[in-house]
């Protein structure tokens, strides 16, 4: 029986105890019972040394800060730690990631670690970490501008990176090639619907992002289709959806 919490992560382990938050299936029942029986994990937590977590302890202590997000003194937790934060960039990333947030603390301690974060995210180009604080953050970013530019400089060769930048609005959304020829062919489409004048194939196309800049084998953009035709109903709907964007 794990008398700590280094026992409880070893014996986790060990046993391939689901350790997925918010278990639907299990709860984590394994897991929820044996933290349920130590003793002093308040304790453990703080005796807890940062630089030399693993994989599967920092897991272990994901699964802790939800289970216990309110039950523990996270202030005091977070307070000593922080000095240490420093040592180890994985365990430093997976704090602000998932604990910052999740568990009950003061704002000062919140806002400390943040902003240690942010140094050591700018000092070391650390993807992971920038991604993290970035997704936190959100809009918020723009306060550090020296993390958003680390971050637009490293987001070059990290997709993740670039979506958490677009998600806080930082950078433009990305349009997938998929994406793309999927808009294309609804703008195709178009053309037909709007021959047809079948104003609910209209509406269907527009559901699925129709480009609507591109031009028929005549050059004409589906506007002006609507136009020449005299679809005057459908002209209208399109200059709405122009307007709108
Ligand atoms: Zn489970």
């Amino acid at each position: 029986m794990a008398i700590g919490f280094l026992d409880l992560a070893a014996e986790a382990k060990l046993d391939r105890w689901c350790m997925s938050p918010y278990c639907t299936t299990c709860q984590n029942m394994d897991f929820r019972t044996a933290l349920a029986e130590l003793p002093d994990l308040q304790h453990d937590l703080e005796l807890l040394d940062l630089g030399i977590l693993r994989r599967s302890q920092l897991n272990a202590l994901r699964l802790v800060a939800i289970l216990s997000s309110k039950s523990l003194d996270w202030t005091k937790i977070l307070s000593i730690w922080l000095p240490h934060a420093g040592r180890n960039i994985r365990s430093t990333d997976y704090v602000c990631y998932y604990l910052l947030n999740g568990v009950t603390c003061s704002q000062e301690v919140r806002a400390a670690w943040i902003s240690v974060c942010i140094q050591m995210a700018i000092e070391k180009r650390d993807d992971s970490l920038l991604e993290s604080l970035v997704r936190r953050l959100g809009e918020d970013s723009r306060n550090h501008p020296k993390l958003v530019s680390a971050a637009i400089e490293q987001s070059v060769s990290s997709p993740l990176l670039r979506s958490a930048l677009a998600k806080a609005s930082l950078l433009p959304h990305e349009v997938s090639e998929q994406q793309r020829t999927k808009r294309e062919k609804a703008g195709y489409n178009l053309f037909k619907a709007i021959r047809r004048n079948d104003v609910k194939a209209v509406q269907a196309l527009w559901a699925k992002h129709a480009n609507l800049s591109i031009v028929d084998e005549e050059g004409r953009t589906a506007l002006e289709l609507a136009v020449s035709l005299g679809r005057d109903g459908l002209a209208q709907l399109i200059r709405a959806k122009l307007l709108s964007g």
